[in-house]
């Protein structure tokens, strides 16, 4: 569940606190927000409804998605002026009313979608594969469908990506807290939250489903997905000694189960040396990434986009470091210029992440720069 409050006051009831309404499972944190719910809150007009649409979770995952769909509309009524939806070719969906949207990466002319019509064939596809039992790689490949634009094979963002979050938790939450789908639902409803900057109650949504997979007894692999996207959250709202220590379970934690030259370790540690940075805790940071870069470039080559952002946040790290020497910057403006050598070849002058890295060596040269004319720290 995700409603973990007092639907008065707002008590954070956890995942077991509090009571229930008999009826439609509305919580409280106690009986007088209960009676007071009932008595001024409109309860008494809403609890039948509620129960009748299956619940306090679902109700909830039904209003939020409308508001959602209505927002993402109302966001791209400019760009999908006069154009009709690819999927029922209707302007205007024919049973909801609800206006166009598209966020993903199709071509000018193309793309435009409602986005129940997006949901709608996210749920036929997976129903389909579970009817004609296609196994569980199918089930994940298939699964993408309800992020991924069926036209461009982009993951849709924004405001589109959140009403596809509550499309999907909307269509899930029902099931019982074992249920696949239901747990894949929770991650994209976190992910879709993210893409509108709603850390606050993605945040929440991480939580609840991280305390789900531990009643359940998810698999450890299932649980550091989580983890990691929790320690994100954490890191978005700047509560970044919590974001660093939960980065550190899952570095430690990928480390042990796919040990140190796999993908998601190096990406773990990449993640740890980061919000190492965060707390100012630069050695600690150097030495994680002195250990794992040799081995990305190893393992994962040399211009891999991994290996290339860990090495950018080395020479980074070097440059911010307050003790950093003089050879410490040396190194970090060579890196910065390796690296953007690298990406400016296998990516071209014009992508993000070689602009990115030209920046940060401007920036990089700028500090070692400065560092050369400065006396040394004590001298002065
Ligand atoms: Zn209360
Ligand atoms: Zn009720
Ligand atoms: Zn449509
Ligand atoms: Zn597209």
């Amino acid at each position: 569940m995700i409603l973990t409050q007092c639907a008065v006051c707002a008590t954070e009831l956890g995942l077991s606190l509090g009571k229930k309404c008999g009826r439609c499972s509305t919580r409280y944190c106690g009986a007088a927000c209960q009676v007071h719910h009932w008595k001024e809150g409109g309860h008494d007009q809403l609890c039948k409804k509620i129960k009748k649409a299956g619940g306090a979770e679902q109700y909830n995952a039904n209003t939020k998605y409308a508001e959602a769909v209505t927002v993402a509309a109302k966001a791209c009524a400019d760009d999908t002026k006069g154009q009709t939806c690819y999927i029922c070719t209707e302007a205007v969906h024919r049973h909801t009313g609800e206006g166009l949207v598209r966020g993903c990466a199709c071509h000018t002319t193309e793309g435009f979608v409602h986005v129940s019509c997006l949901a709608e064939q996210a749920k036929i596809l997976m129903e389909e594969t579970v009817e004609n039992n296609l196994g569980a790689k199918a089930f994940n490949a298939r699964w993408d469908r309800w992020f991924t634009c069926g036209l461009c094979e982009q993951q849709h963002h924004g405001v589109v990506r959140c009403a596809l979050g509550w499309a999907c938790w909307k269509t899930y939450v029902g099931r019982p807290e074992t249920d696949d789908s239901r747990r894949s639902a929770m991650t994209q409803l976190g992910n879709g939250l993210d893409a509108v900057n709603h850390y606050e109650d993605a945040l929440s949504v991480r939580e609840a489903e991280l305390s789900m997979e531990r009643r359940v007894g998810d698999s450890e692999e299932a649980i550091l997905l989580t983890l990691g996207n929790l320690a994100n959250s954490y890191r978005r709202l700047g509560r970044t000694t919590e974001a660093a220590n939960i980065y550190r379970d899952v570095y430690s934690g990928r480390l042990k189960l796919l040990g140190e030259e796999h993908r998601e370790t190096l990406g773990a540690a990449g993640n740890y040396a980061t919000s190492l940075i965060d707390v100012h805790r630069y050695a600690e940071a150097k030495h994680l990434m002195r250990k794992s870069i040799p081995v990305a470039r190893r393992v994962l080559g040399e211009s891999n986009t991994l290996t290339l952002a860990m090495r950018r946040n080395y020479a980074q790290t070097l440059c911010t470091d307050p003790s950093a020497t003089l050879d410490d910057l040396r190194e970090a403006v060579t890196t910065l210029e390796d690296v953007g050598r690298i990406a400016r070849r296998v990516f071209g002058g014009a992508h993000p992440l070689t602009v990115g890295f030209e920046q940060a060596l401007r920036y990089g040269a700028r500090v070692a720069l400065r560092a050369r004319e400065s006396p040394p720290a004590g001298d002065a």
